[in-house]
């Protein structure tokens, strides 16, 4: 077995984890690096989609294989087949699927630049909110993770968008890994076309296996639902990938019962995050939120709005819609409405499809209302919400008259509703996300905290700038992490009980060297194929 590691060795996030057996190749994952991707761009400085492949691929974002990536993005204009071979690391190879451990796009963006009949493994949620994340984004052409907008050339040689009008947009095909009862409601969505193009899929399909070899997914715990963990098992044994996960949010025992179950099958490699390893000696955490788990951030958070005397903000991080269910109670016991944006209720309504048990459908849960921002222009799947929405919709003027009856989940990035709000004395913003970890990530909480002065709200939980942009211990408790703590995850390696193991996602893989010495610990090298 040949295992490559194209991203996420020694990094965290990009995950692209190429796995090649009797015959079959697949990757874990094909995300976006986002450490490669700000190293060169930024939001005025992006990837020319016009030239297809070739920036992110210039840049080492795109492992130089041939024969896996989309034809339409291959400019007739570059030879890219020179470039290939220019690489020192370049190769053929015909890719049998990829087994997608969730909805981040560190972990399935560039999905995106891979052949339309390349198929996806993943659980039902994963598929429904990738598809919600894609409907509502504004045609990115690094995300194009469920179906493809096919491209066609200028006269130039360059790339661009094919007439909307004439040309379908191409589902690709995905499977669904022990997936329980996959509804109607959410087969209906997959094949709804969000964006005024036409829409050809493949309906959803159970399947648990990849080219012969067999597949059993895991759902584990992490700050998006659909998290899975995989198990391949290949002629040499059991292959384990941990996708990203935690022990504390509400289905931290599913990532126990993980690692249990996993065992079992005596896993001669297992692939491992270790997001939040701090350091070769950190077997004790010094992460900043080491004993809260999500109930203590519902208590925390419910009594920061009992205490509030006017307008209440929230903001989590997007598509973290345990945080938003969280509020969602709050709302309930303090007698407001949650006020949600036009994204988080699509993305609500299609998770409600796939576990209609567990959440309910926005449009008829009391509580929830929508909250129409100001903007001039709307996409079409924005359009349809509202109209589905009118009885229930509210915008700034409406939250201005009667602040103290809601809590409206925004972030940073709409934050100039304030402006039409103008928020009452004792008014407040919580944040329950993660804190800064680039220099960009901190301008924008200067920027933050310049419109909670300008209005007079107070901050609970945002990274405080003369602390250098960490959350002040008195403010501490207002968010947990989607990753779990170095002792956590050293018991659950040793519960697992690989014979080999291969630390990803992580900036500090010499860690597991120095931990687990009763193993064989591989630190994998981005691009240089490992042997077992
Ligand atoms: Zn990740
Ligand atoms: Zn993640």
């Amino acid at each position: 077995m040949q295992l490559t590691v194209y991203d996420g060795a020694g990094t965290i996030g990009g995950n692209k984890i190429l796995v090649e057996t009797q015959g079959t190749a697949f990757s874990f994952d094909f995300g976006i690096s986002y450490s490669i991707w700000s190293s060169y761009f930024e939001e005025y400085l992006k990837p020319r989609a016009a030239r297809g492949i070739l920036d992110p691929f210039t840049v080492g974002m795109l492992p130089p294989i041939d024969g896996i990536y989309r034809d339409d993005y291959f400019p007739s204009s570059v030879d890219m087949k020179a470039n290939f071979e220019a690489h020192p690391e370049f190769r053929k190879l015909e890719l049998n699927g990829i087994l997608l451990s969730h909805a981040h796009l560190d972990h399935s963006g560039h999905i995106s630049f891979l052949k339309e009949n390349i198929p996806v493994y993943c659980s039902p949620l994963t598929a429904a909110i990738s598809k919600a994340v894609q409907d509502t984004s504004q045609g990115d052409f690094e995300k194009e993770v469920c179906y493809k907008i096919p491209k066609e050339e200028n006269e130039d040689g360059f790339i661009k968008s094919s007439n909307f009008k004439k040309v379908p947009a191409m589902g690709r095909p995905f499977h669904l890994v022990n997936p329980g009862s996959v509804g109607d409601r959410l087969q209906e969505f997959w094949k709804t076309s969000a964006a005024g193009r036409e829409l050809v899929s493949h309906p959803l399909t159970e399947l648990a296996e990849i080219n012969g070899l067999p597949i059993r997914r895991y759902t584990v715990d992490h700050s998006i639902f659909g998290s899975s963990a995989f198990a391949v098992e290949t002629k040499e044994g059991w292959v384990v990938y941990t996708g990203d996960m935690r022990l504390s949010g509400r289905k931290g025992h599913l990532t126990k019962s993980f690692a249990e179950a996993v065992s079992k099958l005596n896993p001669v490699v297992l692939i491992t995050e270790g997001t939040r390893i701090y350091g070769e000696d950190d077997a004790i955490d010094v992460g900043y939120n080491d004993q809260v788990n999500e109930d203590n951030v519902f208590q925390n958070c419910l009594n920061a709005v009992k205490n509030a005397k006017g307008l209440v903000i929230a903001d989590f991080g997007p598509r973290n819609l345990e945080r938003l269910l969280t509020f969602l109670e709050i709302a309930k016991q303090t007698g407001r409405k949650l006020a949600v944006m036009s994204k988080d209720a699509y993305i609500l309504e299609q998770v409600h499809a796939a576990i209609p048990n567990e959440v309910a459908d926005p449009l008829f849960e009391e509580t929830i209302v929508l909250f129409r921002d100001v903007k001039s222009s709307m996409s079409t799947w924005e359009k349809v919400l509202l109209d589905k929405y009118g009885h229930k919709m509210i915008d700034g003027r409406t939250v201005r008259k009667s602040q103290k009856d809601y809590i409206v989940c925004m972030s940073f990035l709409d934050i100039n509703e304030l402006i039409d709000i103008n928020p009452d004395e004792g008014s407040v913003y919580i944040y329950s996300s993660s804190e800064a970890y680039s220099e960009e990530q901190k301008i924008d909480f200067k920027r933050l905290l310049n419109w909670l002065r300008l209005f007079n709200v107070k901050p609970i939980g945002v990274p405080d700038p003369s602390c250098d942009f960490k959350v002040r211990d008195d403010e501490k408790g207002y968010h947990v992490s989607g990753h779990m703590m170095a002792n956590d995850l050293l018991s659950i390696i040793r519960t697992i009980n690989p014979k080999i193991v291969v630390p990803v996602h992580t900036e500090h893989p010499g860690f597991f060297k120095k931990q687990l010495e009763e193993y064989q610990v591989f630190v994998p090298q981005r691009g240089k194929k490992l042997e077992f």
